[in-house]
């Protein structure tokens, strides 16, 4: 490293003090929680013996669900390999809560890019939600990406069975909402229809703050484990958590009716996952870190980042936005360079399933599109805006991200 690039260093980390040591405080404070679920509920090391077959009487998976509905303050959980991402187990959720002829609704705006064709709103898509006969209608969010509260009450009708709300921005260019932020939807959702199911997509979101959705009201929420709740770990699997009888239905849309929760062999999966869960909040920590010097360092050199380097997280997603398409593009591939698997390979916009545009990845990941792991990603399309997340180890951050943009300046300058 050269001396320029450790000046750079430096400088970033002399104005981060005050922001790691909140980050200490919050690591130390979602820790506890999670090692004081691993003791009250007796984590043993029987509890890592693998089934195969049917899985009926899996002693460890039960007590894994068990955990995640205890630290997520929930009544009961769904934690499976079989869950396969992260869309996986929201589109599970959905299918295990909707009938036809209810109606899903999102006050959040557009949803995530990969749940367009799982509620196959904007293109008939085989099996999706629509054609299943369940109405989705969507409350867009405001120029300043905020929720329109006031739209809400004319949106909801009687049909109205379940309330959509994305904690993380996404690929979107609107800020995140905090769980402060989904607590005052809830609440005013709540206040108009009492039995509406409030439906949270939590991926990025856990251990980023205090809380999580399902501590200030939400029904029932889900994620991926190969972002934050796998601390890096996990190879593979989801989340859902929430209240007992949505969990139940869930379970039933994932295995078959009737088999619900009781069937699912974990083979080898249960002892990352108990590892994972316990890990997340540190390397959810180093992300953080990393989230902020990445923040911190390209706001210096005039790159626009959301959220700011001085703002608020509730999530692992930083968005940079670069003046060209090409400056993008190589900002990425730097960032594949500086990955510790795969960093030969020089990442190319493609096609992406479930995607609008052409999307660059750089993911030199130990597991395959894992964005816990430092990995930089975005749909090719104006504003050229990279979403830089994720990073086991905060040095290898700070590493990566100044050797890409010392790389980037060379070539603009010339
Ligand atoms: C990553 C993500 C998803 C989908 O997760 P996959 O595991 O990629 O399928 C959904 N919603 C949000 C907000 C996400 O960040």
């Amino acid at each position: 490293m050269e001396e320029q690039q450790l000046v750079m260093i430096q400088e970033t980390e002399a104005e981060l003090n005050e922001r790691f040591n909140e980050i200490s405080r919050l690591v130390t404070y979602n820790q506890n929680k999670v090692l004081k679920a691993f003791q009250r509920l007796n984590v043993s090391d029987v509890h890592f013996t693998p089934t195969t077959g049917y899985g009926y009487d899996d002693l460890g998976r039960e007590k894994l669900e068990e955990l995640y509905a205890e630290v997520f303050g929930a009544e009961d959980a769904l934690v499976r390999p079989q869950i396969i991402s992260g869309t996986h187990a929201i589109s599970t959720t959905l299918f295990g809560l909707l009938r036809p002829g209810d109606e899903l609704l999102s006050i959040t705006g557009a949803p995530y890019d990969t749940l367009e064709s799982v509620i196959g709103h904007k293109q008939q898509v085989d099996g999706s939600l629509t054609d299943f006969g369940i109405t989705y209608r969507e409350i867009p969010l405001n120029t300043q990406g905020e929720v329109q509260r006031d739209l809400i009450k004319d949106y909801m009708s009687e049909h109205t069975k379940v309330i959509a709300i994305q904690r993380s921005k996404g690929y979107a260019n609107r800020p995140s909402f905090s769980v402060d932020d989904i607590k005052k939807m809830i609440e005013y959702v709540k206040s108009i229809k009492s039995d509406a199911i409030v439906f949270v997509d939590n991926c990025y979101g856990e251990f980023v703050e205090v809380d999580e959705p399902t501590n200030v009201g939400a029904d029932i929420i889900a994620g991926s484990l190969i972002k934050n709740p796998g601390a890096g770990i996990v190879r593979t699997g989801g989340y859902i958590v929430g209240r007992q009888d949505l969990i139940k239905r869930c379970a039933n849309r994932l295995s078959a009716p009737g088999l619900g929760k009781e069937a699912g062999a974990t083979l080898n999966s249960l002892q990352e996952m108990f590892q994972g869960l316990f890990l997340a909040p540190h390397t959810v920590g180093e992300a953080l870190k990393g989230s902020y010097f990445t923040a911190t360092l390209l706001c210096k050199h005039g790159f626009a980042t959301t959220p700011s380097y001085d703002a608020e997280r509730t999530d692992l997603i930083q968005s940079v936005t670069f003046n060209t398409k090409e400056e993008m593009i190589q900002f990425a591939q730097k960032i594949q360079q500086q990955s510790p698997i795969n960093a030969y390979v020089t990442p190319e916009p493609s096609y992406m399933p479930g995607y609008d545009h052409d999307v660059i990845m750089a993911a030199g990941t130990f597991i395959q599109g894992a964005s816990l792991e430092l990995t930089a990603d975005g749909p090719i399309r104006e504003p050229y805006t990279l979403y830089v997340q994720g990073g086991l180890t905060y040095e290898h951050v700070k590493l990566a991200i100044t050797e890409a943009l010392c790389s980037l300046s060379l070539t603009t300058s010339k």
